[in-house]
């Protein structure tokens, strides 16, 4: 396998099973138990006349401070993955370990889901401040703790207005704010930049790689654009279309710190995302054929 401070080839790494890639990954880092691990996952969900499958035989583990990107064709189980990990739904038969956080004060997970979830009666900074008001921690803490990541998401002049009275991309911002001023130890994001418009969405996977560089932060980052996976991840998961197995792991091994929009110039930047979209390509066409 490259190593992380070389850039890769043209062509993928040799397409292997995908448990004898995961197997390669956790070997380099065998010393180090994994952050997170999944093993065998397999989720079902009632459905008549049998039980929808939506996840089979998720295996996969990341490392502490691992940038993790999942790609995979829509209703391929990318999203009930990641909610067995964050612990909000549980898997039908298999295994989750996570390992005890760096911190132990730090709360373990963030979630960023698909769907800005705000709170409709509490203002931007109440929505964003809740979970450390939660942890007890006095207002003008608060407050002071937040104003960075709401400038950072450019809502600093919207702190007292309602969810009600923000654009739908707006909306999104506050999320990522209100995840992100927790501190966690791991952020789990569900295509939380697929609302925004092209140039916030720039703004944003700038300023979450920035902040990712400073702390190290374990991510998992579901999305659905190559391109946005190449330019975060320390590799890419390729999931199969439903029920969700892993296709491939594809280490990505730009340089850091990464400019988003300068490795776009790179032209490796774009014969990997062909040779990517060359192993999702027929997933993609598999889950459009079955939902035809
Ligand atoms: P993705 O995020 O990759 O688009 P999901 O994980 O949301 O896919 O869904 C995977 C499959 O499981 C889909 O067929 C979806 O309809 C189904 N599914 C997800 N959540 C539920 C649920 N709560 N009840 C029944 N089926 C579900
Ligand atoms: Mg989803």
């Amino acid at each position: 396998m490259a190593s992380p401070d070389v850039l890769p080839g043209a062509v993928l790494p040799e397409v292997g099973t995908p448990t004898a890639l995961a197997g390669a990954m956790a070997d380099q880092h065998s010393d180090i138990p994994p952050r997170i691990s999944v093993k065998h996952l397999r989720k079902e969900f009632d459905a008549k006349p049998s039980p929808l499958v939506a996840l089979d035989d998720f295996s996969l583990d990341i490392a502490e401070g691992e940038f993790i990107c999942v790609l995979g064709p829509s209703g391929c189980g990318k999203s009930t993955a990641l909610r067995i990990i964050a612990g909000l739904e549980k898997c039908t038969a298999g295994q989750l370990t996570i390992s005890a956080p760096r911190e132990a004060s730090r709360p373990s997970s963030a979630m960023v889901f698909q769907e800005h979830s705000l709170f409709p009666w509490l203002t931007v900074m109440q929505n964003v401040t809740y979970g450390l008001e939660m942890r007890g921690i006095a207002k003008k803490e608060r407050v002071a703790a937040a104003e960075p990541f709401l400038k950072m998401v450019g809502l600093a002049k919207f702190r007292d207005h309602y969810p009600h009275q923000l654009s739908g991309g707006m909306k999104q911002r506050v999320s990522l704010a209100r995840a992100f001023v927790i501190r966690p130890d791991i952020l789990l994001m569900d295509e939380p930049f697929a609302a925004l418009d092209a140039q916030n969405k720039l703004i944003l996977q700038e300023e979450l790689l920035r902040l990712w560089e400073a702390d190290r932060k374990t991510i998992v980052f579901i999305t659905h654009a190559i391109d946005e996976a190449l330019a975060l991840s320390d590799r890419i998961v390729i999931m199969t279309a439903s029920p969700g197995r892993i296709k491939e792991v594809i280490p990505v091994t730009f340089a850091r710190p990464r400019h988003v929009a300068e490795l776009r110039a790179d032209p490796k930047f774009g014969e990997l995302y062909l040779a990517i979209w060359r192993v999702l390509e027929d997933e993609v066409r598999a889950a459009r054929a079955r939902t035809e």
